[in-house]
């Protein structure tokens, strides 16, 4: 078994390793760390949650070590597509560098620009940004890009989708030939190969998991629903979340739920804020600051659930996510991917629980064909007493709104006469998904056929 200590890391950076309580490098630490070290360009392939961020931090630190940094020259450059993204590498780095005299800036949108200059002229070792904020700094004469020794691309699949594949082109070409190029993506579009095969020179290329695959230790399941009239569905699917939450109640630790629309995070938070879960929000119209307190809130489980849209929830180091719920079905598969690897990380157990309307099957269907899998439907639910609770919508005319439910009157699920005589015998016929004996019972499949 690979341990940290072969792999040739300077002895202030194990130190710092042994602290965080990391027994063993992951799989993409013990391939692309020694090869880093030699100073070699780097292609690795894999998601968030593979323990990517320390397979470049350790060695950039390392690297480092001998040399010191002019004014305004930085000498690495870690590119990230969010904000998000960016500021949990610079918590990376001040961890893995904190017995080095080694300094870092971190230039996102959202803080002032004279502070970061102020940083930038004492001079960096690693800087860390988001491109257009790296670009403005550049454009405004503050900053030298010539002195990059080390440049890292992180998530590079993500910054295609939000457009700043040019940003990146344009930083690589500001940056000298001989640089050392650490570039990572959980996908190879085809976009991005092309870039990697103008900008890195004859990389060691890292697969650590299968493209666009899921983690193993996900339990995940879908709840596909087919509203009766389609103006009620998002009420219903909240109908639906809620049911999942309580009967997820023991088992939550803390959460994510994922919406498409940041107008929809906004309505949904608000509504189980207001049925007395311990919710809010995250997304990109936030100021930094209430994004930063929200998160950190969450970070340090003051927070139970986290209602986020997929930018502002890109990258989130988060290592105790229990549960993941897609309240919408994304519309790019790649997503799925993304947003279920918040949980299950560093090989931990997780769940990632789906709420799928009629409408969103097709979407639902290119995702389990990114997977190469289906995930397991659960259209129904099964309480801890065997019995079995069907989502029941009244008609229009006798619907309940959120308030009414509120303000006492029952919510919409309800016990329906399929309580199985003998509910372990259902578990008994291989019908268990999950966990064994730890598996929620919402996640107990095939009642309704039965
Ligand atoms: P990342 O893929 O970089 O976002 O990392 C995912 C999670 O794995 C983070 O919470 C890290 O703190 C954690 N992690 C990174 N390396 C290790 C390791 N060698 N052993 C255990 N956990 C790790």
């Amino acid at each position: 078994m690979v341990s940290f200590k072969d792999l040739n890391l300077d002895q202030n950076v194990l130190t710092a390793v042994e602290a965080t309580g990391y027994t063993e490098p992951t799989p993409i630490q013990a391939k692309a760390i020694p090869e880093a070290l030699k100073g070699r360009d780097v292609l690795g392939i894999a998601q968030t949650g593979t323990g990517k961020t320390a397979s470049f931090t350790l060695p950039i630190v390392s690297l480092l070590l001998k040399g010191r940094a002019k004014a305004r020259m930085p000498r690495s450059l870690v590119l990230c597509p969010t904000r998000e993204l960016a500021a949990q590498v610079a918590t990376n780095f001040d961890n893995y560098a904190r017995h080095t005299k080694l300094s870092k800036a971190l230039l996102i949108g959202g803080v002032s620009f004279s502070d970061q200059d102020k940083l930038i002229d004492r001079g960096v070792d690693v800087l860390i940004a988001t491109p257009g904020r790296l670009l403005d700094h550049f454009e405004r004469g503050k900053l030298m890009l010539n002195g990059v020794q080390i440049m890292v691309v992180d998530e590079a699949d993500r910054m295609l989708d939000m457009g700043f594949i040019p940003d990146i082109e344009r930083i690589f070409k500001l940056t000298p030939f001989t640089r050392q190029t650490l570039f990572f993506s959980a996908t190879m579009a085809p976009e991005i190969e092309r870039i990697t095969k103008e900008f890195l020179q004859a990389p060691v290329y890292v697969e650590v998991a299968k493209q666009a695959t899921a983690s193993r230790t996900i339990v995940q399941t879908v709840t596909i629903h087919n509203p009766q009239n389609k103006k009620l569905a998002i009420s219903e699917k909240r109908q639906i979340l809620r049911g999942i939450l309580k009967a997820e109640k023991k088992y939550i630790k803390n959460g994510i739920i994922f919406c498409n629309r940041k107008i929809d995070v906004d309505i949904l938070t608000k509504s189980l804020k207001k049925h007395g879960f311990d919710a809010n929000a995250i997304h990109g119209n936030l100021e930094q600051n209430e994004r930063t307190n929200i998160l950190k809130l969450f970070v340090d489980e003051k927070l139970k659930l986290l209602v986020a849209s997929d930018v502002a929830a890109r990258g989130l180091d988060i290592p105790s996510v229990s549960h993941v719920i897609n309240f919408d079905i994304p519309l790019q598969p790649e997503d799925y991917v993304h947003r279920i690897g918040r949980t299950g990380r560093a090989g931990r157990k997780g769940k990632a629980v789906s709420i799928c309307l009629a409408s969103e099957i097709k979407y639902l269907e290119k995702i389990e064909k990114l997977l190469g899998s289906k995930i397991e439907k659960t259209s129904n639910i099964l309480t801890s007493k065997g019995k079995i609770v069907l989502p029941v919508y009244r008609k229009k005319s006798e619907k309940l709104d959120d308030a009414s439910i509120e303000n006492g009157e029952k919510d919409t699920f309800r016990e329906t006469e399929t309580t199985p005589s003998n509910p372990k015998q259902l578990t008994e016929n291989n019908e268990v998904i999950g966990m064994g004996e730890h598996t929620p019972s919402f996640l107990i499949r095939k009642i309704i056929s039965n």
